[in-house]
Parts: structure tokens; sequence; C-alpha cells
């Protein structure tokens, strides 16, 4: 591929020197050094133009999303980011195209301190492959098994502005004014660069029994705590949070429910045994992340909804999932 060394030395001189980087982009492989008695937590995401974003998307922030979704994966473990590679596929060279991608990625790696230390670079339909890689102390990882009945359900953040995002991207909306223009803004910004919520994960651990991104939707998400957990959870519809961009946007309440249940937000929802519960409030403030309880997990199976009386309702749409 023209141009390739280029690429890769001008990546070479633009990644930051960061602690366990033995070697970095240069060598036949990275060479990373871990704290004895750390566990190493590997995370693998693809984003495939036309597929996880619009073809017409800026490529600052196909980079910036590439990132943040693959720290979620390792926030959602509890791990600390550390490290990673990027597999890159792109359909030529373009100087200023591959420099704008690779500027919106280490935007986020960068104030996360994540170091890029290798990759891969060919030619063909533009797709990125990034593997994150973390650390945490051996026996404090976050898994989706660990949840037990009487836990509380949280979800960080609030849930349904990428996908309100997604449906304001077109240009019948681009007219919108006052209030309504800035809630549109702040949405499409949630869509383009979702936050990973790395340092609540961090301090999660010792205090969530499981948790969990979500990337596929809330139901589709907290369905796979349960599958691996053997429970059920029990979620009241209308404790879902909503960002005030969203409500300003969006009034039915089905309508609302249906777009916080879609995905893509990369917040955390975990489970909390009562006991700890307390320790939350603090947790919120320290990691300036809110934090809200959305339900309790019990015995039986699968994600159970209660409406404004408490009644079970009938199951929302289920999240996106390929190949459906
Ligand atoms: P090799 O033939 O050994 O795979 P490459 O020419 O593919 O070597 O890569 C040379 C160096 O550049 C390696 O250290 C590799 O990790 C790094 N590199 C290549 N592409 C990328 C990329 N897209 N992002 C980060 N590092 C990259
Ligand atoms: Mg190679």
């Amino acid at each position: 591929m023209a141009g390739e060394f280029d690429f890769i030395e001008s990546l070479r001189q633009r990644a930051q020197n960061r602690p366990g980087v033995i070697c970095g982009i240069g060598d036949d492989a990275a060479l990373l050094q871990f704290d004895a008695g750390d566990h190493c937590v590997v995370s693998t995401d693809t984003l495939v133009a036309g597929v996880h974003f619009p073809l017409d998307t800026a490529p600052a922030d196909i980079g910036y999303k590439t990132a943040a979704v693959n720290l979620s994966d390792l926030a959602a473990m509890g791990a600390q980011a550390r490290f990673c590679t990027l597999a890159l596929t792109l359909p030529s060279l373009d100087a200023g195209y591959a420099a704008a991608l690779i500027d919106g990625l280490l935007e986020l790696l960068d104030s996360h301190a994540v170091a890029l230390v290798g990759g891969d670079t060919t030619r063909g339909p533009l797709s990125l492959t990034l593997t994150a890689i973390g650390s945490l102390p051996a026996g404090t990882a976050l898994t989706r098994a660990g949840a037990r009945a009487g836990d509380g359900v949280y979800v960080s953040g609030s849930l349904g502005d990428a996908a309100a995002g997604l449906t304001l991207r077109g240009a019948e909306h681009a007219g919108a004014e006052g209030e309504h223009k800035l809630a549109r803004k702040r949405l499409l910004q949630r869509l383009a660069r979702p936050s990973p919520r790395l340092a609540l994960g961090m301090a999660l651990r010792g205090i969530a029994h499981s948790c969990i991104d979500v990337s596929d939707g809330l139901g589709a998400d907290l369905g796979h705590i349960c599958r691996a957990s053997g429970l059920a959870a029990v979620l009241e519809s209308a404790s879902l949070p909503a960002s005030r961009a969203l409500t300003t946007w969006i009034n039915d309440p089905q309508q609302l429910l249906a777009l916080q249940l879609a995905g893509d937000d990369y917040e955390l929802c975990f489970t909390v045994p009562p006991e700890r519960e307390p320790a939350l409030a603090q947790i919120a403030s320290a990691t300036h992340t809110p934090i809200t309880r959305i339900g309790i997990m019990a015995p039986g199976e699968g994600v159970h909804y209660l409406d404004d009386a408490g009644e079970l309702m009938a199951a929302p749409a289920r999240g996106y999932e390929h190949f459906r």
C-alpha cells in the first residue's frame, strides 16, 4: 500500500510512551509489562463502515467511537485500560482521511492514558478492529455470572440518547431551533462519541456482583447477566434514566422506552447486593457518573418490565442483533 511506511512512521511518532510499554510500534510485535499479581484483560471489537456507522460519518468520530466501544468492554470488566492495537483496513491511504481517523482514535486513547502499541494496515473496504488490553488485580474482575437474587440492578448515565441521535441525523431535523437544536446536537454527540465508563468500572470492583456494558440494548445485555447468573431481572420501566436532551425531543412514554432499550449507549449495567448499595452514592460522586437503580434480580429467567402501576407489561422490542 502506497505510503504505508510513512503512515506507520507518523503513527509511531504520535503514539505516547506509557508505563508498561517496553516496545511499541515499530518491531514485529509489542512487548508489554504487567505488575505481578495482575490479570491481563483483552477485548476485540470491529467497526465496519455502513454496518456500525453510516458511511458519511466524520472520520475523527469513527476513530473516536472505535476506541470508545472497545474501552467500554474493559470498563465492564472493571479493568484499567492500558494498551491497544489497531487493525485498519482502508480503501486508500488518503492522507487527510487516515490522519483524521487516527486523530479521533488518539483523542480518546490519550484521555484515558492508553497507549497504541501496534497494529496492521491493509487495503479494502473501510473497517477498524481494535484490540484493547487492560489489567486488574487477580480475582477482582467483574463478570456477567456473579449476580444473586436480591441484588439491585443499576445503570450509569442515561439511556436512549444514541438511538435518538440516529433518528435525528437526517436533514429533516437539521432546521430545529432553540432548545431542540441544542438537544439534537447533544444527542448526535452521544451517538458519535460515547463515553466509556472506565472510572466507574474500576470503582465497582469489590462492590458489584456482575457487570456488562450496554451496547446491543439494555434488555439484550442484562439478559446476558440473567443467563450467566441463572436469574431473572425485574425492571421498573419508568425508572430508566433519560437525559434532558432526550425528553426535550420525546414525550411519548412508549417511544421513550423503545429508544432507552435500543442500545449503543455504552453505559454500564451492574448488580449490587443490598448491603453494598449505600456505597454507590460515594462512587457516583467520586467518578462523576450518575447511577440509577432500575430494578432487582430475582429467581427465574429473562428480563421483565413493570409499568407505572407496578404491573408486568409485554416485553418491549428487542435490542439490535447482527444477522437478524
Ligand atoms: P509486519 O510486516 O511485521 O506485520 P507491519 O509493516 O505490518 O509489520 O507493521 C510495522 C509496525 O507498525 C508494527 O510494529 C505494527 O504493529 C505497526 N503498525 C502497523 N499498522 C499499524 C496500525 N494501523 N496501528 C498501529 N500500529 C501499526
Ligand atoms: Mg503487518
